[in-house]
């Protein structure tokens, strides 16, 4: 029996480019609201960190054709990492990542981790060139509310030290529609962050209650009020207007920057590009239809990638799910879905409902069609996912 045997050469294709995330999952506190993996205690931290180092050797082979343009450390709270940890992390990203494709390297910092020395740690002796705070609210009362570590002053305290340090390249977290914040407050929240401190990024996310956090857990005692879709709409028309008058693009539902300071990394999740995410919890996609995620435990993970077996499960996207995605991603960002592209790469069957939703949508004033694309309203971006959800291909 013969075999055929194709050789693809490297160089004579064009490897999309992709980012890496790395999920660091220390915190110092359990915010009540969150859902993310990870531990308050920094017992395994070392071992965890040098299951990281391995990791990144194991799967360099993964990302070795593509340029790797983004780098983002995630969590958890990674500025909580001491200098010698960050230090020691981007020598072996250094081994297996050419930086010389590098673009965007941003680390995940709250206010009570950006003392002097950690910013001009990073500024000085490490490739982060962008911020991602997690302020959330400049008064104190929501922080305690939220159980945040920092305090408001810290806030903007450490933003003004960041900008003396010399980061430009800076966003800001927001939460909105909190029952408890105030229309008054939450206008001086934007004007603090889009105004005094003029914060070039901004990610704003709407207060959701998220299963087994705490939040959950004291709604179900019936100790917070859970009537709050208002509030939030209210909130969204206010960061609307804000970012109109300050000059903001709205370029994802939840994320508004200056020109030029959108977050490359994000951006290229929504175009489909690959990434490759390390950790425990984190995931990855292949830029093409494999999508996988890693063991949401610190010491089954450190176990596994000792023995040098990834603790990752893996699913083949089908053309429905891809189209699904395409439609999310597409809907709630600035780029639109381009409709007559969409309908030839994925077929009648499953785009069969898009012109009679399309037309649902044109006439309540939600969707707008220029060109070949669609793009959402302001009015539809305040029900993005449900309008996305109408368009999905579900047998
Ligand atoms: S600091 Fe971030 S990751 Fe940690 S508990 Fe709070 S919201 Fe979650």
């Amino acid at each position: 029996m013969s075999q055929l045997c194709t050789m693809i050469d490297p160089k004579t294709v064009q490897f999309l480019p992709g980012g890496i995330y790395i999920h660091i999952p220390f915190c110092k506190q359990a915010c009540t609201y969150c859902n993310f993996h990870f531990v308050t205690s920094l017992r395994h931290k070392s071992a965890l960190l040098g299951a990281l180092d391995a990791e990144i050797a194991l799967r360099a082979h993964e990302w070795r054709h593509h340029p790797i343009q983004t780098i983002y450390l995630g969590g958890g709270t990674p500025s909580m990492l001491e200098p010698k940890d960050l230090d020691n992390l981007f020598k072996t990203l250094e081994k297996h990542i050419s930086f010389a494709n590098v673009l965007e390297v941003t680390i995940e910092a709250n206010p009570d981790d950006m003392s002097l020395e950690n910013l001009q740690f990073w500024q000085n002796e490490t490739p982060i060139n962008r911020l991602s705070i997690g302020v959330q609210s400049f008064y104190d009362s929501h922080l305690v509310a939220m159980n945040r570590a920092h305090s408001a002053s810290e806030s903007r305290v450490c933003i003004e030290r960041a900008q003396n340090a010399g980061f430009t390249n800076m966003s800001l977290d927001l939460i909105y529609g909190m029952p408890d914040c105030s229309d008054t407050e939450w206008q001086s929240n934007l004007d603090m962050a889009m105004g005094q401190l003029a914060i070039p990024h901004i990610s704003c996310y709407a207060l959701t209650v998220e299963p087994n956090t705490p939040l959950a857990k004291s709604i179900n005692r019936k100790k917070n009020p859970t009537a709050w879709d208002d509030i939030a709409a209210r909130h969204m028309d206010m960061l609307e207007a804000a970012a109109q008058t300050r000059g903001y693009d709205w370029y994802e539902v939840s994320n508004l920057s200056k020109p030029g300071h959108e977050s490359r990394h994000n951006t290229a999740y929504w175009q489909g590009h690959p990434y490759w995410g390390l950790g425990p919890a984190a995931h990855s996609f292949d830029g093409e239809r494999t999508r996988s995620w890693q063991v949401a435990n610190n010491a089954q993970y450190i176990k596994s990638i000792e023995s040098g077996i990834l603790p990752a499960e893996s699913e083949l996207l089908s053309d429905s799910e891809l189209y699904n995605e395409l439609i999310m991603t597409g809907l709630r960002s600035k780029f639109g879905v381009d409709i007559p592209k969409t309908i030839a790469r994925f077929g009648p069957d499953i785009t069969r409902d898009i012109d009679t939703v399309l037309k649902r949508y044109l006439s309540s004033g939600s969707i707008v069609v220029a060109g070949d694309r669609m793009y959402l309203t302001h009015a539809g971006r305040r029900m993005a996912d449900a309008i996305a959800a109408a368009f999905f291909d579900v047998k």
